[in-house]
């Protein structure tokens, strides 16, 4: 069975093989562009989406795409990519290699996204899975039932002439959340970063159902505006005398959400990630008989166990998790507001 390490990033020793890789590495396979996923790579390989958007994000690589499904064939192993239904572009990576299937999931959705590709379950023997939402107190409502929510607020706020003030990481929440206003008829504008990344979704051929607008100060009463999380106590959206702000996330059920969220006047439970029981199904339906979780409680694999799959949670390297130490409460921080 291959040997799947984690340290800094998702290491396959037995093929020299990196992903995800958190520090700079002179070849590394890129699931998706959020920023605890990529790093300064010498080369890269990933969906044309996703090295679209790194190349804003990082800058030059030597790059190599595959399309969805395409199956590419390097030597000691071979690659394919499949949707994941996280943002745009965003895969999980088949690793065919000794006789063995091994699928990395990278952050992924099973719900429908209405702003990224719908995901598929992909059979293999090992299934190494994120699992950030592995604990079943996150179960999150129909999305539906969140849209109406999200609606109705917009709604009241506008009617009572205050900004509603949307909060979604720039890639992939963004987006979402632009959709779903659209296709509802509000006038939108976005803040610069969520501006720039939705214009690379248009150029990579994505149809909005409208247009939208790059914010500015003169031109926000009567509009949503969509903002980065790490905005909201900044003079841009304080500035806004009578706003009402909207957190989109999937932190929303947790029972911090009222101290992690202080000031914000709505946290809805939208998330880009899949809950505990979308979890659950992809571990089964995937048919892997070894399940390794990652970027989770490590009690989901105690889960998983409990419903007979063999699964164990992958703990860091104990060199990355010294590293990280340091770092560790901001960037705890930063992960539950940005990239949920
Ligand atoms: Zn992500």
């Amino acid at each position: 069975m291959l040997r799947v390490e984690y340290r800094e990033g998702l290491y396959l020793p037995d093929l020299d093989l990196w992903l995800d890789a958190d520090g700079s590495r002179d070849r590394c396979v890129i699931s998706h562009a959020h920023s605890d996923h990529i790093a300064d790579h010498r080369a890269i390989v990933a969906t044309p989406e996703t090295a679209r958007i790194f190349r804003h994000r990082v800058g030059e690589a030597e790059v190599t795409t595959q399309v969805y499904g395409e199956r590419r064939d390097y030597g000691r192993y071979a690659l394919t990519f499949f949707p994941a239904g996280h943002c745009l572009g965003s895969s999980q990576i088949l690793i065919e290699a000794q006789g063995e299937r091994l699928v990395y999931t990278g952050d992924i959705k099973l719900r429908p996204n209405v702003a990224a590709e719908d995901a598929v379950v992909v059979p293999c023997d090992t299934l190494v899975m994120e699992s950030t939402f592995g604990d079943p107190l996150y179960r999150f409502p129909p999305d539906v039932v969140t849209f109406d929510r999200l609606y109705a607020a917009c709604d009241r706020a506008l009617s009572d002439d205050r900004v509603p003030v949307v909060l979604a990481y720039a890639l992939g929440k963004s987006q979402e959340a632009l959709e779903l206003l659209l296709r509802r008829g509000y006038r939108v504008t976005l803040h610069g970063s969520n501006w720039n990344v939705s214009e690379i979704y248009r150029e990579l051929g994505v149809k909005f159902s409208g247009e939208y607008e790059r914010y500015s100060r003169e031109h926000v009463r009567g509009r949503v505006l969509i903002a980065p999380p790490g905005c909201r106590k900044q003079p841009m959206i304080q500035n806004i005398e009578r706003r009402f702000t909207i957190m989109l996330t999937g932190w929303a059920l947790s029972r911090s959400a009222p101290y992690m969220y202080k000031g914000v006047d709505l946290v809805l439970p939208l998330s880009d990630h899949a809950d505990y029981d979308e979890l659950v199904r992809l571990a089964k339906e995937s048919g892997a008989s070894c399940v390794i979780t990652m970027h989770g409680p490590a009690k989901f694999a105690a889960h998983l166990r409990e419903l007979g799959l063999n699964a164990e949670h992958l703990a860091q390297h104990p060199h990355a998790a010294a590293k990280k130490q340091t770092g560790k409460r901001a960037a705890t921080a930063v992960e539950q507001t940005l990239f949920d």
